[in-house]
């Protein structure tokens, strides 16, 4: 999708061998919607530059069609300027401009921090695009291209960066991270995704500045975490990351070490991209404790119900035969997918008693109560008292059925009642 790289433009930078020219393609393909209201903002008079994630994607040559647009219309103005809007971040400058098949372009009037707390920022409109790129975390993500006059703003050497396959945060490292932690978490995911090096100055300054991810708000930590589990090429890294950074003794310090992740297999199913992108699940895989971790980073009840559940459970049968298969399933029987998911991740391969769950499965063989061929009724009508008895009475009864899956029929199930009451 990028074009053939005769040069429009170059950004230069001076290393040891001197002066090195990072070539940008004459042109980017843009979507079409992107490019509408980019002619509908340049025609009332305002400038639109293509900004952020999509243009780097782009250089690297990953499809991308998520184009934000970065403009010098307030936020006002563009809400006047398109029929359908929403205002998905207004505060910041940030509208969603709808297109015919109303899908959302978030469209941002050029910013500049006015004041920074490491957490949020007070930013200021009538800034040039020069200052709305110096507010930007790192080179690869400040680079600009104006889609109808294919012009590259790259102030940075944000190219040279993405060529050399390195993050580098834009000005004085420390002073970024200590502005927004939060870019800490971004650096990482970055690297683990795109599987970057981090430049000595940055990964010095994240490292250093680590300690202020205290004053981070648990959900913008965990939508970072999530996103980073989400999107990276390798988990190893990103752990490895997030524990060398200084991020994990913060926030997650139940993850696992490099030893007890197992790094190989992970690495290997990461290759595959055969990774469930569940971020519940590769919680649990990652972490000790995972259940604890969600409760610290704010999730939702049902996925911190889950992660508990898997924390809880046995992680596999006693043995790979029916009998000790079922009595597992007996037991986790909702979160028998998961765990199995997890024994792959762990161990680079499908265990080998997941035919016998399939088998089990597909046969209906009884593994909980309400599988059984009789239910409590019938106990009642055999004379035993409703109450803890009965209950009882029924777990034994699964218990002799899930030895022998013949004994589940009513008329045997009926006799075996009758000598246990
Ligand atoms: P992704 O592929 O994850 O969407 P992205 O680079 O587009 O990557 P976004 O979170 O969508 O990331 O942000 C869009 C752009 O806004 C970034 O490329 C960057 O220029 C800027 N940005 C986002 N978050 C920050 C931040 N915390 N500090 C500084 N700049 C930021
Ligand atoms: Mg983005």
């Amino acid at each position: 999708m990028v074009g053939v790289c005769c040069a429009a433009e170059a950004s230069f930078c001076v290393g040891a061998a001197g002066p090195i020219a990072m070539q940008l393609p004459t042109s980017i393909a843009v979507p079409e919607e992107v490019l509408e209201i980019a002619r509908n903002l340049e025609e009332a008079g305002h400038q639109a530059w293509c900004v952020g994630g999509a243009l780097r994607d782009a250089l690297l040559g990953i499809p991308q069609s998520d184009f934000d647009l970065a403009t010098s219309a307030t936020p006002e103005e563009v809400q006047t300027l398109f029929r359908r809007t929403v205002p998905v971040g207004v505060r910041f400058g940030t509208v969603g401009v709808l297109d015919s098949r109303r899908r959302l372009h978030e469209v941002t009037t050029f910013r500049r921090d006015v004041t920074t707390d490491g957490r949020r920022a007070v930013v200021a409109y009538g800034a040039s695009l020069e200052e709305d790129l110096a507010r930007r975390d790192f080179t690869i993500n400040a680079i600009a291209y104006h889609p109808i006059r294919h012009e590259w703003k790259d102030p940075h050497g944000g190219a040279i960066d993405i060529a050399r396959r390195r993050i580098r945060a834009v000005g004085a490292p420390a002073e970024r991270f200590r502005e927004d932690y939060l870019r800490i978490l971004r650096c990482a995911r970055f690297a683990a995704r795109l599987k970057f090096t981090v430049v000595q100055d940055t990964w010095q300054a994240a490292v250093a500045a680590a300690p202020g991810l205290t004053n981070l708000s648990a959900e913008r930590v965990r939508d970072e975490w999530y996103k980073s589990l989400d999107t990276s090429e390798s988990l190893e890294r990103l752990a490895g990351l997030w524990q060398k950074i200084g991020a994990a003794a913060v926030w997650i310090p139940e993850l696992r070490s490099p030893d007890e992740r197992g790094a190989i297999d992970i690495l290997q199913a990461a290759r595959d991209r055969e990774i469930p992108r569940d971020p519940v699940l590769l919680t649990a895989l990652l972490c000790h404790q995972p259940a604890a971790v969600l409760t610290r980073l704010k999730a939702s009840r049902a996925e911190i119900n889950r992660a508990q559940s898997l924390q809880d459970a046995p992680v596999e049968p006693e043995g790979d035969d029916a009998v000790h298969v079922r009595r597992w399933l007996s037991k986790v029987d909702e979160i028998s997918s998961d765990l199995m998911e997890l024994w792959r991740l762990r161990h680079g391969e499908w265990p080998s008693w997941r035919s016998v769950v399939e088998t089990i499965r597909s046969r209906g063989d009884a593994i909980r109560v309400k599988d059984l061929a009789i239910s409590g009724e019938d106990l009642i009508t055999l004379g035993v008292q409703p109450g803890p008895r009965l209950g009882e009475m029924l777990n034994g009864l699964l218990y002799q059925a899930i030895a022998d899956p013949s004994l589940n029929n009513r008329e045997t199930l009926l006799v075996l009642a009758r000598e246990l009451s």
